[in-house]
C-alpha cells in the first residue's frame, strides 16, 4: 500500500515537473530566495549491479541546475552558512568515495557544463589497496550460483535477481552493525557460504580513481576532500584510530596535490556515525568544515555537521528536493 502511495505520489510530481518546466513556469517556483543546498552523489552508473545515477540523468540534473540555481563550490556555501540573500539559491556538488567512474563520467559532464564540483577521497581506496566492503557483497551475491543460503545473524536468503537489492541491503545492514575487525571475518565467511571466489583488489567497475586522474582534474578545476583512510565508521574506532584516519588522509592527499585539503565528508555521515568527539578530532586536524548524510536537527552554526541532501535519480524527484 505504501508503495502505491509513493509512486503515485512521484507520478504526480512527474506530470507537474513535466509540464511547469516545458511552459516555463518553473522559474515559479524556484523564485522564492531559498536555503543554499549541498548535494550527495556516490557514483555514476550505468550497471544493474552498481548503485548509482544513470549519465542521462546526471546530465538532467546539470542542465536543471544551470537554468534555475547557482552552482558553486562547497566551500562559498559553508564561508555563507550563516547568510541570507547573497547566499540563496546556490547549490553544491559533491562526489563521495572516489570511484573511477567520476573520471570516466561525471567529470566530462561537470566540464561541458562549466560546474564545480569536490570530490571526497578515501586514501587506502586510491592507492588501490582495498575494496570498499559493500562492492565486495554486490560482488558476491551476483557471483553466486546459489539459489538460498542461510547467514547467521542474517536468515534465509532466496538468491533470485529480483531479491538482489534486498538482500544486499539485509547483508549490508548486519556489516554495519559490526566492529571492522568482526565485518572482515564475517564477509570472509560469506565467500564460503556463498561459494565463490574473490579478488583480493577491487575489480574494474569497483576500482577508484588514480592519482594520475585526480592531478588531471586537479589541474582543470577538481576541488578534492577527504573521506577517511579505510572508510571507517568513526564512532566505532578508538582515539588513536580516528586520529590516524583524518590526519593521514589529509596528509596523504595533500602530499599529491597542490592545494591544502579544508573540508572531510564522514564516512555514512549518520547521527550516530558523527559524534561531537569525532568533530572535535577533526578541527584538531585542520579540518575546517565536516560533511553529514542527513538533514534532520543540525545544528547550522556548526560547519564540521555541515548537512547535505542526497541526489535523487528521478529529475522530477530530484528537483522537489531543491525547493524545500
Ligand atoms: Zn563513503
Amino acid at each position: 500500500m505504501r508503495t502505491l502511495k509513493v509512486s503515485a505520489k512521484g507520478w504526480i510530481k512527474g506530470i507537474l515537473f513535466n509540464v511547469a518546466t516545458r511552459c516555463g513556469m518553473w522559474k515559479f517556483f524556484t523564485r522564492k530566495v531559498k536555503p543554499p543546498k549541498i548535494l550527495m552523489y556516490h557514483r555514476l552508473a550505468d550497471s544493474k549491479i552498481i548503485p548509482g545515477i544513470s549519465s542521462a540523468n546526471f546530465e538532467a540534473h546539470l542542465q536543471h541546475l544551470i537554468k534555475y540555481y547557482q552552482v558553486v563550490p562547497v566551500e562559498e556555501i559553508i564561508a555563507g552558512a550563516n547568510s541570507k540573500g547573497e547566499y540563496a539559491n546556490k547549490v553544491a556538488l559533491t562526489f563521495d568515495d572516489g570511484y573511477v567512474d567520476f573520471y570516466e563520467k561525471a567529470w566530462p559532464l561537470l566540464r561541458k557544463y562549466n560546474v564545480p564540483a569536490t570530490v571526497y577521497i578515501t586514501t587506502e581506496f586510491v592507492e588501490q589497496k582495498q575494496w570498499m566492503w559493500p562492492d565486495k557483497v554486490r560482488v558476491m551475491l551476483n557471483a553466486t550460483s546459489l539459489t538460498k543460503v542461510n547467514i547467521p545473524h542474517v536468515g534465509t536468503l532466496h538468491l533470485s535477481e529480483e531479491n538482489f537489492e534486498k538482500n544486499w541491503h539485509c547483508i549490508s545492514d548486519h556489516c554495519l552493525t559490526l566492529q571492522e575487525s568482526e565485518r572482515d571475518s564475517f564477509l570472509q565467511d560469506l565467500i564460503v557460504l556463498l561459494d565463490v571466489t574473490i579478488s583480493d583488489f577491487p575489480i574494474s567497475d569497483f576500482s577508484a580513481l588514480t592519482w594520475q586522474q585526480l592531478h588531471e582534474m586537479e589541474k582543470e578545476g577538481l576541488d578534492i576532500g577527504s573521506h577517511t583512510v579505510t572508510h571507517p565508521i568513526l564512532t566505532r574506532i578508538d582515539d588513536k584510530q580516528l586520529k590516524n584516519e583524518l590526519l593521514e588522509s589529509k596528509r596523504v592527499i595533500e602530499s599529491h596535490i597542490a592545494t591544502e585539503i579544508h573540508g572531510i565528508c564522514y564516512p555514512n555521515g549518520m547521527p550516530n556515525d558523527v559524534s561531537d568527539a569525532v568533530t572535535k578530532v577533526a578541527k584538531e586536524c585542520g579540518y575546517q568544515y565536516g560533511l553529514i548524510a542527513y538533514t534532520d536537527n543540525v545544528d547550522k552554526n556548526n560547519k564540521l555537521k555541515t548537512n547535505r541532501i542526497p541526489a535523487a535519480e528521478n529529475t522530477a524527484a530530484f528537483a522537489f528536493s531543491l525547493l524545500a
